[in-house]
């Protein structure tokens, strides 16, 4: 299915609302049967229609189809946010007893999840590198039951061989998810790789102007049907009509964002490339990332997250940097039309920081929708500091 199509009319019976261009927000909790028949039938079913906005609601719905088809599965359902999307898919997909094989340093709130929530339950986690396909078959468990990407990784974009990861989970009936945030389906298609769960959150690249949350969860129907008729009804982390609205006007823009920000980071990248202050940067589609040639076999696109170290590790000279910078914000998440810095050493206690570990030294960058040049001076100026 053509994008253009998807984004611009899939799902919009627009003669149902007058022919606006723009969709209703269908600001209900509930939805009037005229027969207890017809109640009956939808309590029977209810991902087959309306009853309660914690389920579906008509608002939502245009948002659902566009994003399963964006992600070529075939259903999705769209939460408030990420965290929910994951710990929805998550649960709904194991019980007590069984074994979790996950990449090294997944979203903060899925290792949360897996170490202070699923170990409740005797459901344990083990957290490998995840680069290779032999690191995940030597990981395996009999009692393994779920295998959780993330590929890029936001932070160090470490990759994971997608294609046989899916494979190898296929032949012993393990469950798949990939957190597809940082390419979206535009730069990555996983359902096409096999994955059985796509999720992503939408309040980034999706919503693109840091102003709404949303995640994403996609896979077959009949994987959706189970999640919504317990976990999603459960949890009641649902999108509500307004934020779907805002998403849907989001999804409008989104190719014409990607491709604006994938220009300007790459001219970003140009110029930190040659910075005689910089000493190393991580971007998966530049020839120095050690997993290049995956990368480039696996996604179409890369856009506006990097991550570099300065020649002067030290926590001050990070520090510097950062406050130095003057149109660049420092603020978790990204996505927005507003370009971002992060320290990683903001998440360190001081006196734990280590300036020896690379890691701890990382500063990673987003590049909005400003105009590179403006971005550039901002960059050369804090250096210099
Ligand atoms: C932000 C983010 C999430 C969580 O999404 P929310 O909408 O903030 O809950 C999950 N994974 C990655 C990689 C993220 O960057």
């Amino acid at each position: 299915m053509d994008t253009s199509y998807i984004i611009n009319e899939l799902a919009e019976d627009r003669e149902h609302y007058f022919n606006a261009i723009a969709p209703p927000i269908i600001q209900t909790s509930n939805f009037r049967f005229e027969s207890v028949a017809a109640l009956r039938k939808a309590f029977e079913d209810e991902m087959g229609g309306y009853v309660y906005s914690r389920g579906l609601n008509p608002t939502v719905d245009i948002l659902r189809k566009k994003l399963a088809a964006l992600d070529g599965a075939e259903d999705c359902l769209v939460f408030n946010n990420g965290a929910a999307a994951i710990y929805a898919a998550v649960l709904a997909n194991v019980k007590s007893g069984d074994h979790i094989i996950s990449v090294n340093k997944p979203y903060s709130w899925a290792q949360k999840t897996f170490d202070l929530i699923l170990t409740r339950f005797g459901i344990t986690t083990t957290y490998i590198d995840g680069t290779d396909i032999s690191q995940f078959e030597a990981a395996r468990q009999p009692n393994t039951t779920f295998i959780y990407l993330e590929s890029p990784n936001s932070w160090n974009f470490a990759i994971q061989p997608i294609r046989e990861v899916a494979q190898l989970a296929k032949a012993h009936g393990i469950t798949t998810l990939i957190d597809n945030s940082y390419c979206t389906p535009l730069y990555q298609r996983p359902i096409e790789m096999g994955i059985d769960l796509s999720m992503q959150t939408a309040t980034k690249y999706i919503g693109g102007h840091s102003d709404t949350l949303g995640g994403v969860l996609s896979g077959s129907h009949q994987r959706m049907k189970k999640i919504f008729d317990l976990d999603y009804l459960a949890i009641g982390s649902g999108i509500q009509p307004f934020n779907a609205w805002l998403l849907i006007r989001g999804l409008r823009t989104l190719p014409a964002r990607l491709e604006r920000i994938t220009h300007t980071t790459g001219e970003v990248l140009r110029f930190l490339k040659k910075h005689p202050r910089i000493d190393n940067i991580l971007f998966p589609l530049d020839e120095s990332f050690p997993q290049y040639s995956l990368a480039k076999e696996q996604m179409q696109g890369a856009c506006g997250l990097l991550t570099i170290t300065l020649k002067e590790g030290t926590a001050e000279s990070i520090t510097r940097f950062c406050e130095s910078l003057k149109h660049f914000s420092m603020a978790v998440s990204w996505g927005g039309h507003e370009s971002l810095v992060i320290p990683k050493c903001a998440g360190i206690p001081p006196d734990q920081f280590d300036p020896a570990n690379t890691e701890h030294q990382y500063i990673r960058i987003y590049t909005g929708l400003e105009d590179p040049q403006y971005l550039i001076n901002d960059l050369a100026q804090a250096l210099e500091k």
